[in-house]
């Protein structure tokens, strides 16, 4: 992969001559430190100085991402990454497979946004695999911007094996209904990704309902990074598909055990070509022996992974994902960080991108907002345009902050 980035990556060119260094120079994954620390603000700014010469202007996986950092970039997988994927999606299968008192009963469910990247990988293994291939895969989708109630009544119809959808919203869906009484199924399992799940939820959910929940790591620069094995304690790294290490604010490798920024290679994608990435979560590595027998390296803690989601006038309350899609659809918007501070207040910053017209971006936020929240009137938008948004510890950047409890 160095040896590509060398030949046809610009950014992995210029950075190695500069360097000095040539391919021979990396033996082991040990090696990519070597390399300087991609930001994700620097894929942002210029995403065709990551893409393989060799790949441009071919049929990739294109998919788009604001991610913890909160910087808009757009990620091309080539056909191979997407496929080798798959066999890193068997290895959580696997997994799931092994719970104790497994029974298959209904399907897999998905709870996404209808447009999004699980979405786009689906139509792309469809576009790519046989047909029978395809259809082993597919899984049944309820889109997370239904209301709740059409959510809970769809379960309690389909009657799901398993559920995968995003922690945060999962648990809002469960804690929803067993705190108002409401009838819903419980599947043999939960798995969720994308972000992180309150562990209050994750105990009621457990406790109440018996389900055992799980946890995988994945992004749209790497599709899949690591995923909780039977015993859930702590993730596994698909070693062959990724290269993960944690450094400190010195950019030097940290012990295990101890939390930093999590920098990421991927081994296999040769579009959108990534070496050494700040990813812009906080996880530490362990060096503990799994006892599931699995060999991979175990990543021991993930915190950090935040999304959060709007309150609608109804109640209702709307994914980070479907909020930024629909922002991001404003011309000129490069950047926004937004703070619900009651049902009918939201204060929010804005990066314009240079060269457009602040107030019609400005303008095409607050339809946006009043959209977004069901508001049409008597909706108080705190708006400011800002040069930069300010980025927590670790790189850490909340896009959608809600304070209505
Ligand atoms: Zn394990």
């Amino acid at each position: 992969m160095v040896a590509h980035a060398y030949a046809t990556v610009p950014y992995y060119r210029d950075a190695m001559l500069a360097g000095g260094l040539r391919p021979d120079d990396f033996r082991t994954a040990a090696d990519l430190a070597q390399l300087p620390i991609v930001e994700g603000a620097e894929l942002a700014a210029a995403p065709d100085r990551f893409l393989s010469s060799a790949f441009a202007g071919r049929d990739t996986l294109m998919v788009d991402t604001t991610g913890t950092t909160g910087h808009y970039k757009r990620i091309h997988h080539d056909v191979d990454a997407v496929l080798i994927a798959l066999a890193a999606g068997g290895r959580r299968r696997a997994a799931g497979e092994a719970v104790p008192g497994a029974r298959r009963r209904g399907p897999a469910v998905a709870i996404v946004p209808p447009a999004g990247t699980n979405a786009a990988v689906r139509a792309f293994h469809r576009k790519h695999l046989l047909p029978f291939m395809a259809d082993r895969l597919e899984q049944t989708f309820l889109s997370i911007d239904r209301p709740f109630a059409e959510l809970a009544d769809a379960l309690n119809r389909l009657e799901p094996d398993s559920i995968v959808s995003f922690g945060r919203f999962v648990g809002y869906l469960y804690r929803r209904a067993l705190e108002s009484n409401l009838a819903i199924h419980a599947p043999r399992l939960i798995w969720y990704g994308g972000d992180a799940m309150p562990e209050a939820d994750r105990r009621l959910i457990e406790e109440r309902l018996g389900v055992p929940v799980f946890s995988t790591y994945q992004s749209c620069e790497f599709l899949r990074i690591a995923f909780q094995c039977e015993r859930r304690e702590g993730l596994h790294v698909h070693a062959d598909q990724v290269a993960v290490r944690v450094v400190g604010g010195d950019g030097r490798d940290l012990p295990p055990g101890t939390p930093g920024d999590v920098v990421v290679s991927n081994l296999v994608n040769r579009a959108t070509v990534l070496l050494n990435y700040r990813l812009g979560d906080r996880v530490a590595l362990s060096d503990a022996r799994c006892p599931c027998g699995r060999t991979l390296p175990v990543i021991g803690a993930l915190d950090g992974r935040s999304e959060d989601l709007l309150v609608r006038a109804d109640g209702e309350l709307v994914h980070e994902s479907i909020v930024l899609r629909r922002l991001y659809g404003v011309p000129g918007l490069s950047n926004v960080a937004l703070v619900q501070q009651a049902p009918d207040r939201i204060d929010a910053k804005l990066v314009v991108a240079p060269g457009a017209d602040a107030s019609r971006t400005v303008a095409g936020v607050r339809e946006a907002l009043a959209e977004l929240v069901g508001r049409f009137d008597g909706l108080e938008l705190g708006i400011a345009v800002v040069d930069e948004l300010p980025v927590g510890p670790g790189g850490k950047f909340r896009a959608v902050t809600c304070l209505v409890r």
